[in-house]
Order: structure tokens, then sequence, then C-alpha cells
């Protein structure tokens, strides 16, 4: 089946308080949807909605892939699914290495009976690993633990290239990587595109888009996407900044805000 991926009037909380205010998004396989927006205006909180993070109670909406509501599912199923997410600050996990845990969310993915075998992964480990200019010890050091910010991102796209998902949300992947890293993280997200995969990636700056072209861009504020176009309108953005969007649209405080 064709890729598709539908969120429909999403809504979530924090503790109570409205975040995402009616988030609508069409991503099919193939396309890559970039969504821009200044810092605290929802974006995390849409990745972590969509991973089924406890924090974030989702109290309107859905978010269907291939005519299945992932918002239903548990964490485990939508990653079975053929969702991935990478989030802005990946979490440590000590006493778990980093190559137990790719290999166990791979045959997480891949499904009972159908596990990968040891020596099958460690060889498309480590070609992966090849490819993003990684260090062969990434493999046996503890999940995350002291990995720096641009190692963390690199690992993110390890696990992205292993799983082999139908839908990739990325958030700020960008952020903290000098401009090598980002030229192999962008190739590592190039070389995974293809027509039965879609890509939803945040970001708070342009120049990732500059080495990953995007389809669409969507600006976020308050909780909402409150503009959509292609890759001209990141580049409006870049050069002049997130105020003209405010003023079309009257907006004064472009953050959820407090209320
Ligand atoms: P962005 O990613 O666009 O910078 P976020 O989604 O991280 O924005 O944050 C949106 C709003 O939600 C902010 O006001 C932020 O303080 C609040 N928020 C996000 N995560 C939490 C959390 N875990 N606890 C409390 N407030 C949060
Ligand atoms: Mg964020």
């Amino acid at each position: 089946m064709a890729t598709h991926f539908v969120i429909e009037g999403l809504k979530a909380a924090i503790d109570g308080k409205e975040i995402l205010k009616g988030i609508n998004l069409d991503i099919k396989g193939g396309e890559i949807h970039a969504i821009m927006g200044p810092n605290g205006t929802g974006k995390s909180t849409l990745a972590s909605a969509l991973m089924g993070h406890p924090k974030y109670e989702v109290t309107e909406g859905k978010a269907v892939l291939n005519g299945e509501d992932i918002l239903e599912m548990g964490v485990d199923e939508r990653a079975l699914a053929g969702l991935f997410l990478a989030m802005q600050y990946p979490s440590e996990i000590p006493g778990v290495t980093n190559s137990d845990f790719l290999r166990s969310a791979l045959n997480a993915r891949r499904g009972e009976g159908n596990e990968i075998s040891l020596i099958k992964f460690i060889r498309q480990m480590e070609s992966k690993m090849k490819d993003l200019e990684m260090n062969a010890e990434f493999a046996h050091r503890y999940l995350n633990e002291g990995f720096s910010g641009g190692e963390k991102k690199r690992n993110e796209i390890l696990q992205m290239m292993l799983l082999d998902p139908k839908i990739v949300v990325l958030d700020e992947i960008d952020s903290g990587l000098d401009i090598d890293a980002l030229r192999i993280v962008s190739q590592g997200v190039n070389a995974m595109r293809s027509e039965d995969r879609g890509f939803l990636i945040i970001t708070h700056y342009q120049r990732l888009l500059n080495y990953i072209t995007p389809d669409f861009v969507h600006v976020m504020m308050q909780g909402r996407i409150v503009k959509s176009g292609g890759p001209e309108l990141a580049e409006r953005l870049e050069n002049e900044g997130y105020d003209w969007v405010k003023e079309e649209l009257g907006i004064v405080d472009e953050t959820v805000g407090q209320a």
C-alpha cells in the first residue's frame, strides 16, 4: 500500500494546558514536509504527541497511517506500524549498549518470527555507521550516554536507516551540528528518500533545507499551522524572519503562551 499519513484536528495538552490547537497535515509517500517556526510554538509537542509520550495528552483528533489511527496504539505498535521519530533531545539509556538497543528496535519493527540474525545485523549496522562516518566504538557505548549533540543526532539517523520506516519525523535534527555533521546527516536523509516513505522535518532554521529540499513548508505559531507553501516559503523566512508572517496574520505573541 502506498504510504499515506493524515493528521486531522490534532489537539494536545500538557498538565491540562492546551498546546496543540488543531493540527492538520497530509503526508504522502515520496514527500518531504518541513515544519518551521519560532521557539515555543508547539513543534516538539507535535513530535511527542505522535510518539505517545505519556506527558502529552491528546484531547482531540487523529493521526492515520495507512488507514490506522496511530494515536490509539501503544508506543511499540506505532513503531511496528512504520512510524519513526527522532526527538530533539534523545534520551540517554545507561546500561544498554547502542548495538543491543538497535537490534531490539529492529526486531520489534520486523515482528515476531522475523528477527534478524546477529551476523546480518552487525553487517548492516557497520555499513550504515560507515556511511554516517561514525566510529565503530559507538556500537558498544551505552545508548547516547556521553554522546555529544552531533553524535546523538547521527545515531538517530542510524536508527532511522536500520528501521526502514514509512513515516519519519525528525525534530531539530540539525541542532548542535557543525557543517560536516549537517552534511552527513542530510545525506543520510536524502539516501532514505523513497516513493513509499514520507518525511516530516521540524526545524527552527532554514539552513537544513539547503541540504534537504522539502516539497512543502509549513509555519507553526501558537500551536497551529498558520501558513503553508513550497520551498520558497523557507527561503523567505531565512531572509526576512517570522515578523512578516505575524504581521500578515495579526499575531502579537507567536508562542503557545501561558493562558
Ligand atoms: P517548540 O518545539 O516549538 O520550541 P514546544 O512544543 O517544545 O515548542 O513547547 C510549546 C509550549 O509547551 C511551550 O510553552 C513549552 O514551555 C510547553 N511545554 C513543552 N513541553 C513541556 C513539558 N514537558 N512540560 C511543561 N510545558 C511544556
Ligand atoms: Mg522544539
